[in-house]
């Protein structure tokens, strides 16, 4: 599976991490950002605030009102400043002034969970790394690959599936492909390249290949709707339509996806 999403979203997983930044450091502070903010958001508010404030002991020292202006555009900017700043100075005073590699303490650091310590430990410092978010979480259920819905367990389901030098990847092109194909609501199945084994795609088939994967649209398209019975329509290039209903007992039923096998892992492995 991930050599199959590997051929859509190519790199490592520093080039597969969508937040700019230019050290570690950086990188845990626009990761602190990102919570419920776009990426590109982040990217647009960073050069300004970290122009001001490039490091930690800059960071560190800062009045909250200072940083709550330069970040107001990424929204809970008032959480997200004492964050910020707290995490500055705990690298500095506990840490000596670096961004510790170790989970159990970049959990410490304020603003840092283990969302975001997974994405440092993975993408800055080459370690594994599996992050969990609201989109590797829908994929994992959809995909088969676990039924836990805790976001630690995940991790830890996935983790026993991943090589550990893959993890961090793995989760970011998980990502990606729920931004791009694997949509919360309107999942573009027949764009997808894991149709042919995803259990909970359409039964019409798997996809043509030949199909690269389309960027998503931040309006929902004229080719997909939901009806009043919750049925949504996919309308495929050549213009063939699907009806998908919702099946009852199925978290993702309201999205008109059919399960057509049970769970299995062990196709992470193809492709
Ligand atoms: S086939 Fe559909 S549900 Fe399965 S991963 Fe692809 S887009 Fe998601």
């Amino acid at each position: 599976m991930n050599r199959r999403l590997s051929t859509v979203f190519a790199g490592s997983t520093e080039e597969l991490c969508a937040l700019d930044h230019a050290s570690t450091f950086q990188l845990v502070a626009a990761t602190i950002l990102s919570a419920q903010c776009t990426d590109e958001r982040v990217n647009l508010t960073t050069p300004a605030l970290f122009a001001r404030f490039p490091d930690a002991p800059a960071l560190a020292s800062a009045d909250l009102s200072d940083v709550e202006v330069l970040i107001r555009s990424t929204g809970f900017f008032r959480a997200k400043a004492r964050s910020l700043v707290g995490m500055a100075q705990g690298v500095v005073g506990r840490f000596g002034g670096e961004v510790p590699s170790q989970l159990e303490q970049l959990v410490t650091l304020p603003g840092v969970g283990r969302k975001t310590a997974n994405v440092v430990r993975s993408v800055a410092f080459g370690l594994p790394g599996l992050p969990v978010d609201t989109h590797v979480q829908r994929l994992s259920l959809r995909l088969g690959l676990t039924a836990e819905t805790d976001p630690v367990r995940i991790e830890r389901a996935l983790n026993a599936m991943i090589p550990a030098s893959q993890r961090g990847a793995f989760s970011l092109r998980l990502i990606l492909h729920g931004r791009a194909t694997c949509r919360a609501r309107g999942p573009r199945c027949e764009w997808c390249v894991l149709a042919d084994f995803c259990p909970s795609a359409p039964a019409a088939g798997p996809p043509d290949r030949r199909r690269p994967a389309r960027p998503a649209s931040p309006q929902r398209t004229s080719s997909e709707f939901s009806g009043d019975r919750g049925e949504t329509l996919h309308t495929a290039p050549n213009g063939t339509s699907t009806k998908l209903m919702p099946l009852a007992g199925n978290s993702d039923s309201k999205l008109g996806i059919k399960r057509r096998r049970p769970a299995q892992a062990a196709f992470l492995t193809a492709g």
